[in-house]
């Protein structure tokens, strides 16, 4: 029997416990939805607020210059390299997700010529298919692509499979795949591997270059706390630099940006990934969140997370016993920060705690999800949380017909 008592020692003993107020959280609120908009850190509306009237307003465009605007993105993104395992220079901070799956794509497959297959997983996150597919049209011929069962994507890796495609963390049940043990299964069979972050960076370790991995893309809006919208990063292996060729080229990406001339050059290394000009204000507000990221031993986070995943499905398992599914992998090796929980009534169960303040996010089917993010969730949290969720089983809240109206956005 775990009791309310217990949890609160819990957070008097967590080394994590003072990141929680660096972060405006609303009061009432118990927000486990930080895999999908990380909260605001109390310093982005200021450190946003500069950028606008001080580097904007006062400094115009000197400010690429006296600012340091030109250099963000690479400083942001050697930020991240350090969150991922990546060596200074392997990843650079631009666009968003789904574009940066799409450039790494087209430069897979521009390294292996002959092979046309992009294999991933059939329960893969959907823009990752529809980027892959849209690639594999635009290009024709041969081109297209190959949807393994979870966890079968090694065994649909053949000869004419030239990247293998997938999300480190799965978004809808929270499985995570031992990263170096399936990027040496596919490079033995020949193919390239890219590994897609979104749920993975600043909530798990993550060592790109232990496991040897050739490409990955993640999200600066999860874990990174940067905002919605915030740019997306992208990573490939030094070891594939001098060879790389991305489907777009643009200004920024050449080698001399302000020489203007007519003939397209890469600028070396990922500098030639950023096409256009970077998004200043929203690059702002990602450094500050990657900022409070780096803070924060990872080792720590992940042994919070992991115990936090574990104590979250014993609370409700206890609240509401018998009554949801858990989704999500037993063993801490195998999920990354989420708790999934399936229910045919999964949907209106979500809305109704939205309701009541506890804020998860509903993934179709009939998947509750809960978002564990450490560093601002509490032990404390989880107990109400759960007991909020026992109080809406209990009552039957969730029949109310309001709750069945579905958002554009869940
Ligand atoms: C959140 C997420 C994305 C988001 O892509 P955007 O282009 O930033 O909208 C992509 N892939 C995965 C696996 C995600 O979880």
């Amino acid at each position: 029997m775990l009791t309310r008592t217990a949890l609160d020692q819990l957070d008097r003993d967590d080394p994590l416990a003072p990141f929680r107020g660096r972060f405006a959280l609303p009061p009432g609120v118990v927000y486990l939805d930080g895999n999908s908009l990380g909260p605001l850190p109390r310093a982005t509306p200021g450190r946003v607020a500069e950028v606008v009237a001080r580097e904007w307003g006062e400094g115009l465009i000197r400010s690429w210059n006296d600012a340091g605007w030109i250099d963000l993105a690479a400083r942001v993104a050697d930020s991240i390299a350090r969150l991922v395992g990546a060596a200074p220079g392997s990843v650079a901070v631009a666009d968003s997700t789904s574009v940066n799956l799409f450039k790494l794509l087209g430069a897979a497959l521009t390294l292996r010529p002959g092979r046309c297959v992009v294999v991933s997983e059939r329960d893969n996150f959907p823009t990752d298919l529809y980027v892959a597919q849209g690639m594999a049209a635009f290009l024709g011929g041969e081109h297209r692509v190959r949807l393994a069962e979870p966890g079968a994507a090694i065994d649909a890796t053949g000869d004419d499979a030239a990247v293998v495609m997938l999300s480190h963390v799965n978004y809808r049940t929270g499985a995570m795949h031992d990263m170096a043990a399936v990027t040496r299964a596919a490079q033995e069979r020949g193919a390239l591997v890219l590994w897609d972050l979104a749920h993975s960076a600043g909530a798990v370790p993550v060592d790109l270059s232990a496991a040897d991995a050739d490409f990955a893309v993640g999200c600066g809006y999860k874990f990174l706390n940067g905002g919605p919208g915030a740019p997306a990063f992208l990573y490939a292996a030094p070891r594939l630099h001098a060879g790389l060729r991305f489907p777009i080229t643009g200004w920024l990406g050449h080698a001399a940006p302000f020489a203007f001339k007519t003939e397209y050059r890469a600028a070396s290394g990922l500098a030639q990934a950023v096409v256009g000009t970077p998004p200043i204000l929203s690059l702002a507000a990602l450094e500050v969140g990657i900022s409070l990221a780096l803070e924060a031993p990872l080792s720590d986070v992940r042994a919070k997370s992991a115990r936090q995943v574990a104590l979250l499905a014993a609370l409700i398992e206890q609240a509401a016993p018998g009554i949801f599914r858990r989704v999500t992998p037993d063993d801490p090796a195998r999920h990354g920060s989420q708790l999934c929980l399936s229910h045919p009534d999964a949907y209106a169960i979500m809305q109704a705690l939205i309701d009541r303040g506890v804020i998860g996010d509903f993934r179709a089917p009939d998947i509750l999800r809960f978002g564990i993010t450490p560093l601002t969730l509490s032990y404390a949290d989880l107990w109400d949380a759960a007991a909020t969720l026992g109080a809406v089983m209990a009552e039957g809240a969730w029949r109310d017909p309001r709750f069945a109206v579905r958002g554009a956005v869940t």
